[in-house]
């Protein structure tokens, strides 16, 4: 069997031409296994959704995200936005099955940010481990404001 090539044909390309376009264009299947449904992305920006915690992993910036998505995870009272070392230490030893995420910035108001969070992103020269730092590291804590950092860069 002959595959057409649609690249040679003559009215297809003549409709790229009125389009201005010298480009044949790109576009990603979608993959549930990688990708977000309409339906994930709707039922995670109104709550807390529970997933494995193998399934999150560093994406753009350092951010934490579940397939191609940045999330904020809760620990105890804790939110992590990056998969920074303290949740990297606890998904490792297995102390954590399942957690919750959640993209819903208005669900994030009760909980602290982690500072292994911020250290991860490299936030305004945050580094938890330099303790000679520890008074600038603390008016960052106080200062940071999670929805505010979020809702700048999830746009
Ligand atoms: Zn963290």
């Amino acid at each position: 069997m002959k595959l057409v090539d649609f690249t040679q044909d003559e009215s297809l390309n003549r409709l790229r031409d009125r389009m201005g376009t010298d480009q044949f264009g790109q576009f990603e299947l979608f993959d549930p296994e990688l990708h977000l449904s309409w339906q994930d992305k709707q039922n995670l920006a109104k709550d807390w959704i529970s997933i494995n915690a193998n399934r999150l992993h560093a994406g753009h910036e350092h951010a934490l995200y579940f397939k191609n998505c940045p999330v904020v995870a809760k620990v105890g009272s804790e939110l992590h936005f990056a998969l920074c070392d303290d949740l990297k230490k606890q998904i490792s030893q297995g102390l954590l099955a399942d957690l919750p995420i959640t993209t819903g910035t208005d669900k994030l108001s009760e909980a602290k940010t982690c500072p292994y969070c911020l250290h991860a992103v490299a936030y305004e020269g945050f580094d938890v481990y330099r303790h000679r730092h520890q008074e600038y590291n603390d008016k960052i804590l106080k200062s940071f404001n999670l929805v505010k950092y979020l809702q700048e860069r999830w746009i």
